[in-house]
């Protein structure tokens, strides 16, 4: 089944009755740096787990958060800042909105073109990960001397992205000799990688990539893949985070997987659907056990629940509201069903392998939140621009997502902001809200703890009595006037102390899809 734009445009129709949305203004301070930035009257959600807390004023000076406290008041150590904003002031009122820490995308990739000889603006993702929260994004495998130049240019604030950390690929990983692995992490290091992301290696040479990255104290990222190597390597050898579902299952297995004698891995379709079927083939004790083991060698779980969730149900992933405006042609035509494209594995999809991948989800949530629940750190990535999952929507559905693994919503944006600190080594300046670190901050329409969907770029269901948003268990009257209507989104997204504005990026993230649209009728028009 193939996407078809003007499919999309009735689903969403039909779905959320939509009116045509006005273009939002866009304010004079979207994306400029600003001496002090005063947030008025916010709820705070620190990003810790503690409890909410609020309302109060956040004043933002150079970039950092200087104080965060009652209008004008004095904070517990330091000097008197006063929040009354000055003239030359950057001011948000956040009313009746949240503030929480900008979420860090634990695993991303960063992409110019999805369906080959389409090119796709690089600007158009940064705006949507920035329009989902993303104020840090760990890029595990991507173009290494682009991505280097686009981080300092993101940290020199030359460019409108997430702040941006490059995990490469480790070159030559499978085929090169122990020697020459070794020095090719050495010479990767020199040129400023801030960590590793394998894939896929035997066990002789993890055991040299593990050596060298922790003699030069590098970070590193697994994806395990269905290997001679499982989790059980990757944590005995001391692994920094554990990717996706892969190896944890395959780690708990009485012998091997039980695959049928003609599958071919090189097969997306098999690989794909023979992966969905690992969870239900574990033995639940020796599971409990390799989640042990995990937490002990202090190795982190990024799940990216979200991008498999096609393989669960197809006809959700393909229908997505959001696609009608905001889905490039170049991802849209990439996603349709061929094995030469990565990840678009969908030729004749079947209920059953829908069902076995909902019952390996079911199985595979309850072992993440073991691992949680065991003091295993649990982080967020979207791996989006494959299997229909759109970058920043993407994000925003892998936190609802860790909420039905059975997390609190309060929980689920910790594993999204000060895990993911954490992660990077980064737990010293970002992941909170809190005096004196970086000033990396959302200001969300409404709770999100009440809705996780509040976060997403296209905003969420809410209802209205008597023309007022509240919750949809509010005790009702019997005159009280009950209406459906669209709500939450972020409203500013506040890296390093420099303010942008959801509504604005979204809008131009619709017009490079409505240019990219026509082009595209253009260049097609006269071919058969
Ligand atoms: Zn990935």
């Amino acid at each position: 089944m193939n996407v078809s734009i003007k499919g999309l445009a009735l689903a969403s129709a039909m779905t959320f009755g939509l009116a045509a949305q006005p273009s939002p203004v866009t304010p004079p301070m979207h994306a400029r740096a600003a001496h002090r930035l005063v947030i008025q009257n916010a709820m705070v959600i620190y990003g810790s787990g503690k409890p909410p807390f609020g309302p109060v004023d956040i004043v933002v000076q150079d970039g950092l958060i200087a104080y965060i406290g009652p209008h004008d008041g004095m904070p517990s150590q330091s000097m008197a800042i006063p929040t009354t904003p000055r003239s030359s002031d950057t001011v948000i009122d956040a009313t009746g909105k949240y503030v929480m820490p900008g979420i860090v995308n634990a695993h991303m990739h960063w992409h110019e073109e999805r369906q080959s000889g389409m090119p796709q603006p690089i600007q158009y993702e940064r705006n949507l990960y920035l329009a989902s929260g993303v104020t840090t994004a760990r890029e595990v495998g991507g173009d290494f001397d682009k991505s280097k130049r686009w981080q300092a240019e993101s940290n020199a604030h030359t460019i409108i992205a997430p702040r941006i950390l490059v995990y490469p690929f480790v070159s030559k990983g499978r085929t090169g000799a122990p020697a020459e692995i070794r020095a090719w992490i050495r010479d990767i290091k020199q040129r400023g990688a801030d960590g590793l992301k394998i894939i896929g290696v035997d066990r002789d040479q993890l055991e040299a990539i593990m050596d060298e990255a922790h003699k030069l104290e590098m970070r590193t990222a697994a994806h395990i893949a269905v290997e001679e190597t499982t989790a059980k390597d990757y944590a005995e050898l001391g692994v920094g985070s554990i990717e996706h579902f892969y190896g944890v299952a395959d780690a708990a297995l009485n012998g091997i997987q039980n695959f049928p004698p003609d599958t071919s891995y090189s097969n997306e379709i098999h690989r794909f659907g023979r992966a969905g079927e690992l969870y239900a083939q574990a033995d639940p004790a020796k599971l409990h056990k390799i989640i042990d083991l995990m937490v002990e060698k202090h190795v982190a779980w990024d799940p990216t629940f979200s991008i498999y969730e096609a393989s669960r149900d197809l006809v959700r992933a393909q229908t997505l509201p959001w696609f009608r405006d905001y889905l490039h042609p170049s991802m849209e035509e990439y996603f349709k069903g061929s094995l030469d494209n990565h990840g678009s594995y969908f030729l004749g999809w079947t209920s059953s392998q829908e069902a076995k991948w909902k019952q390996q989800y079911r199985i595979w949530m309850d072992a993440v939140r073991e691992f949680a629940s065991k003091g295993g750190l649990v982080t967020t990535g979207d791996d989006a621009g494959y299997i229909y999952s759109l970058y920043g929507f993407g994000i925003s559905r892998e936190l609802e997502l860790h909420e039905e693994a059975g997390f609190q919503p309060l929980e689920v944006i910790e594993h999204a902001t000060w895990n993911g600190a954490k992660l990077l080594g980064m737990e010293d300046r970002i992941g909170k809200v809190r005096e004196g670190f970086v000033a990396d901050l959302l200001v969300v329409n409404g709770n999100p703890l009440e809705n996780l969907k509040l976060l997403n770029p296209y905003g969420a269901d809410v209802m209205l009595i008597n023309g007022r948003q509240g919750s949809n268990y509010s005790p009702l009257g019997p005159g009280d006037k009950v209406q459906g209507s669209r709500g939450g989104g972020i409203e500013w997204t506040i890296k390093d102390g420099i303010p942008y504005h959801v509504p604005t990026l979204m809008r131009e993230v619709k017009e490079m899809v409505s240019r990219a649209r026509t082009q595209r009728v253009h260049t097609t028009a006269g071919q058969p």
